[in-house]
């Protein structure tokens, strides 16, 4: 008992690097301390991105060494190694083990298209399952990071109050306020902006359980985001949009476990995804570069964003080289339903510093994007409409060529199927307003059966034989 005790912690690294991090500015370079709170440039106003400047020290580990690292913490019970710590140097090393709150985020399984499904697409695929994480959305992963380093800051510095806001499609409210619930409640209040009517009744529910001030307002999205940014800017509060670099940070643990579930082999490897902020192509992206700079893996994947043609701003620029805020019109995959992305320009210097080649969009219909969500969860998947989209974009990329069947094609599904009941519902009822431009196929449709009159009845409906 005793031996086996010892044993296995000594195979577990702890992490303790703390490195060097800071703000750095993507305009014009001006760098910030991390602990103060900062979400654009106070000199030019642009985005921020945090940057380790001591990260050659983490090169000096070898890849193969890291990779032994990372493996090796999967078999810890430790909280504050598990989820997207378990990558704690890459993701906030300044935060302390102690300070890490870990609710169960992560890990999520990367699902194995059938043969049917793959038929269906035209090519064999996985399905990473980010519904799976505590709030059930990937936006779990950056309230890790970003709630663990709050709760550290407090903690270093004596804060007595701090408001923690956002605004929200929905699923940022309901990792923001999951999060949040957990810190002391005399020295943090939670507060989330949402557009009136466009999130789900289930994402609505999520903050409101949480204890979160709920705040709904007229307009979309790219509204409540103005409201948030304008009280950001005069008054003391911490932002929770993706705008913070603290929770891109740990949603880059998408990449980190994608590779580590394929053995860390990314050659010909594509990873597609819904865009709608764009944090998390950003994420994703910047994820595969750390793992890339430290010999980790030895090939950056190809990136595909999927956007619906009612909220298309990153496929427009990516066909005419313009970048324009777009009007969106409503869309089943709600959650990327954003003309005016707010981490686009980290996109634009990603893609032309690093993934020129391995960067492309795609664009498809509501109808697409509503059929890819049915045929997956009839195949035995629990994608959202997002990840209804990332299938259907995949789709579309086969067909055009712009993949080979013969990747390694991973798909994001960014949450779960049941906080979109609502638009599995209109489809099966054919009751989508006309703006959606969606029709119901028959095929696809499901509705419960209603009989009385016990087991007699329901074998005769079901035409079973008598043994
Ligand atoms: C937030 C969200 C998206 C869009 O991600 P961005 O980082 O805003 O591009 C997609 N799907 C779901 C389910 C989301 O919650
Ligand atoms: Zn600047």
């Amino acid at each position: 008992m005793s031996a086996r005790k010892s044993e296995t912690p000594a195979r577990i690294s702890r992490p303790d690097y703390r490195g060097d991090l800071v703000y750095s500015c993507i305009g014009c370079d001006q760098q910030y301390p991390v602990d103060q709170f900062h979400y654009t440039c106070p000199a030019c106003g642009s985005l921020l991105k945090l940057v380790d400047r001591s990260f050659e020290k983490l090169r000096r580990t070898p890849g193969a060494r890291w990779r032994e690292i990372f493996d090796g913490r999967r078999l810890s019970n430790e909280p504050s190694l598990s989820g997207v710590f378990l990558f704690h140097e890459l993701i906030l090393p300044l935060v302390p083990p102690e300070d890490v709150i870990y609710l169960g985020e992560g890990h999520t399984p990367l699902v194995r298209a059938n043969r049917d499904l793959a038929g269906w697409l035209g090519a064999p695929f996985l399905v990473k399952n980010d519904g799976l994480n505590p709030s059930a959305s990937f936006k779990d992963r950056g309230m890790a990071s970003a709630i663990s380093y709050l709760n550290h800051i407090i903690r270093k510095s004596d804060l007595d109050e701090v408001l923690g806001i956002c605004a929200s499609t929905g699923d940022t409210s309901a990792a923001a306020a999951l999060y949040l619930s957990y810190l002391p409640k005399g020295r943090v209040k939670s507060v989330v902006l949402l557009p009136r009517g466009k999130v789900t009744p289930q994402q609505l529910s999520q903050p409101l359980g949480a204890g979160a001030t709920v705040i709904e307002m007229p307009g979309v999205f790219d509204d409540c985001m103005r409201v948030v940014e304008e009280l950001a800017e005069n008054y003391d509060v911490f932002l929770l949009n993706s705008k913070n670099p603290v929770r891109i940070n740990g949603q880059k643990s998408y990449s980190y476990e994608v590779a580590q579930q394929l053995d860390w082999d990314t050659r010909n490897l594509v990873v597609i995804l819904p865009i709608g902020n764009a944090g998390n192509i950003t994420a994703v992206m910047e994820g595969f570069l750390d793992l890339y700079r430290l010999d980790v893996i030895d090939t950056l994947p190809t990136v595909i964003g999927v956007q619906s043609h009612h909220a298309d701003p990153v496929y427009r620029w990516k066909m005419t080289g313009n970048y324009k805020p777009v009007s969106v019109l409503p869309s089943v995959a709600q959650a990327a339903m954003i003309g005016d992305p707010v981490s686009f320009p980290k996109v634009r210097q990603l893609v032309m510093e690093h993934f020129e080649s391995r960067f492309f969009m795609v664009r498809v219909t509501e109808q697409e994007i509503m059929e890819g969500m049915l045929t997956a969860n009839r195949h035995g998947h629990v994608v959202c409409t997002q990840g209804g989209e990332s299938i259907a974009g995949l789709k579309a990329a086969v067909e055009k060529g712009l993949v080979d069947p013969s990747d390694t094609l991973v798909v994001d599904s960014t949450s779960h199927q049941l906080k979109f009941a609502e638009f599995q519902r209109m489809y099966f009822e054919d009751s989508f307003p006309p703006e959606y431009e969606v029709d119901t196929k028959d095929a696809l449709r499901n509705a419960p059966v209603s009989i009385e009159g016990g087991a007699q009845a329901v074998a005769e409906y079901l035409g079973l034989k008598r043994k």
